[in-house]
Order: C-alpha cells, then structure tokens, then sequence
C-alpha cells in the first residue's frame, strides 16, 4: 500500500516532455511541406464535395469558412514568434492584413463563386479587426463575400458556441450551409452544415 501510493506521487511530479523537440517537429512539419500537403488533400475533397452538392440546387447555398488557419496562413507569423501567441504581436500582423491564402483553400472559394455560392466567413477574430480583415481579404482576392462574422468584441462564451449560434442564425435566416470549414474542432461542432471539413493545425488550440 506505502509503495503504491509512493508509486502515485511519482508518476505526479514526472517532467513533462520538453518543449524545444516539440517545437522542431512542428517546423518540420511544415518546412518538409506536409502541412501544405494535407490542407491541400482536405481542400480537393471540400471542393469536389462543393462541386457535387451545387448539382442537386437548394435556396441560399452557402459555404462557411473560418479564417486564420484555414483560409488564411499566419504561418510567417506563428515561426516569428516561435509559436508564441503575443495579444499585441497578434494584433499588429492583423493590422499588417498581409496573411497569404492557403492556395487549395482559395480555390475552394473561386469555385464556389463560380457555381453561384454564397460564402460566408466565420471568424474568432473580433469585431475591432474586421476592417483589417476584410483588407487582408481584398489582397487575396477574396472580397466578393456575403458576410463577414466576426466575434462581438465583448463576447465571452466558447469559440465553439459563438460559432455555432453563427451558424444557426444563418440557417434561420434562409440559408443552406453546405459545407463548413475549419482548422479547430470548436470551428465545425455543434451543426447546421451538411458536411464539415477540418484542416490541419497541430500550432495552437481554439476552443
Ligand atoms: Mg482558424
């Protein structure tokens, strides 16, 4: 029993695994082109999803799109600051608006529009950075959107939450999600789509 518990406190105090090789692999990750690769295979099946459902017709087809990881790459931000979030570092690259798309991701967004679909974008970032964020969207040509929801700039609640009220008020007021996607499991629970698709993102969690 003395050893048992003894054991326990043990297994309590174990060091963690160290930060730094962590780190490194996620460069590698990325560096290696794995992380582009595996957006760009969850991107061709949303596209061929999106291509396919236009098909079959409905009222207020809609795409529902997060933004930061999923359309748009802070990649220069996040290797910058050695995946460190900085809420004032943060702020100024948003201001910068100069993200880069994730290309797959785009196109995902071209054909849409081609086919008639409306696109919403659904972000956590606040409503202060929306007009940051519509300029960043400008710059990649992606400024012929329906909506741009950003988070209430008081808003206290869950990610997930937020989104998903987001995502109910769309559907309320006559749309049909056909797709949603996302780089966060708290970007695509709680419904109102037909399909979601989830992007990689092992650099940080929103929930
Ligand atoms: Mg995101």
């Amino acid at each position: 029993m003395v050893l048992a518990l003894a054991g326990c406190a043990t297994s309590v105090t174990r060091e963690p695994a160290n930060l730094f090789p962590h780190k490194q692999e996620l460069r590698a990750y990325v560096e290696s082109g794995d992380y582009r690769r595996e957006i760009a295979a969850v991107a061709a099946r949303a596209q061929a999803w999106v291509e396919q459902r236009a098909k079959a017709g409905g009222a207020k087809l809609t795409v529902v799109f997060d933004l930061d990881e999923t359309l748009l790459d802070n990649w220069a931000y996040l290797s910058a600051m050695d995946f460190g979030y900085v809420h004032r570092e943060w702020d100024l690259w948003v201001e910068e608006a100069r993200a880069p798309a994730h290309e797959p991701v785009r196109e995902i967004f071209r054909a849409a529009r081609r086919l008639g679909i409306e696109v919403v974008f659904l972000t956590g970032r606040p409503e202060r950075a929306r007009v940051a964020t519509e300029k960043n969207l400008r710059a990649i040509g992606c400024g012929d959107f329906a909506v741009l929801i950003c988070r209430p700039d008081e808003e206290r609640g869950t990610q997930a939450s937020f989104k998903a009220a987001a995502r109910g008020g769309l559907v309320a007021a006559g749309r049909t999600i056909i797709a949603n996607l996302g780089d966060q499991a708290s970007d695509l629970s709680g419904g109102f789509a037909e399909r979601t698709f989830k992007l990689p993102n092992p650099f940080y969690l929103s929930q």
